[in-house]
């Protein structure tokens, strides 16, 4: 066996690679289902996951914080993700708390809503942003890191929403390239070029070079 192949859990040649998704968001689980290519599957998190609070520093630590609150899970992969929004004329907030934007337990629309209003005076050629999004990737039966990887899409906030599709910043986030937001483009363009899109390619191609 070459030195850096290694059995991976939930991982079998006539079987699917399991993957038990640490995440209580079902939009993420819907994107991760469409995402991941054949061959994997993806299953929620059990409801009564206790997720502890996301007091890290990076997007890195607060996956490993969602990952390792579904360990154990035998047979499977256990993935992670922890993703934001970083706006250039806020120094690269929200990011890390993208999702508490507007307070604790805020929703989508309240946290848009907080972003209008910060972002009002700036000026179009300001309005530059990214979405990044970091995946871990652990042994469900060992709970070892096996990796991780990262993406990015860059692109422009709106000064209003637009489209109801999507979720969380959507509505207000133009992809370089195109003229609407993710909130009208169709998931299948989101799935194409989004942050978590390039990071799933990345950990996919991660770990076809581990089990190769
Ligand atoms: P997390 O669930 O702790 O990773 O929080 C991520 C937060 O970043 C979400 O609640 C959204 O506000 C925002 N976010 C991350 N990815 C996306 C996306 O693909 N579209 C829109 N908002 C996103």
């Amino acid at each position: 066996m070459p030195e850096n192949r290694f059995p991976l859990p939930g991982c079998c040649s006539s079987l699917k690679r399991r993957i038990l998704l640490a995440s209580g968001n079902v939009h993420k689980l819907e994107e991760f289902r469409r995402l991941l290519p054949e061959g994997y599957s993806v299953e929620p998190s059990l409801p009564d996951t206790f997720f502890p609070p996301e007091d890290r520093e990076t997007y890195f630590g607060n996956a490993c914080l969602k990952a390792n609150a579904c360990f154990p899970a035998p047979d499977r992969l256990i993935l992670a993700d922890d993703s934001g929004l970083e706006v250039d004329s806020l120094d690269g907030r929200p990011g890390i708390l993208s999702s508490r934007f507007a307070g604790a337990g805020a929703s989508a629309l309240m946290n848009c809503q907080a972003l209008i209003r910060e972002m009002k005076t700036v000026p179009p050629e300001k309005r530059t942003a990214r979405f990044r999004c970091v995946l871990v990737l652990l042994d469900g039966n060992s709970g070892r890191l096996i990796g991780s990887a990262q993406g990015v899409v860059e692109g422009r906030l709106t000064k209003g929403i637009l489209g109801e599709g999507g979720f969380g910043y959507d509505p207000l986030f133009i992809p370089d390239g195109f003229q609407v937001t993710f909130g009208i483009l169709p998931s299948s363009i989101k799935d194409r070029i989004s942050h978590r899109a390039v990071a799933v390619r990345n950990l996919v191609n991660l770990l076809e070079s581990l089990s190769a």
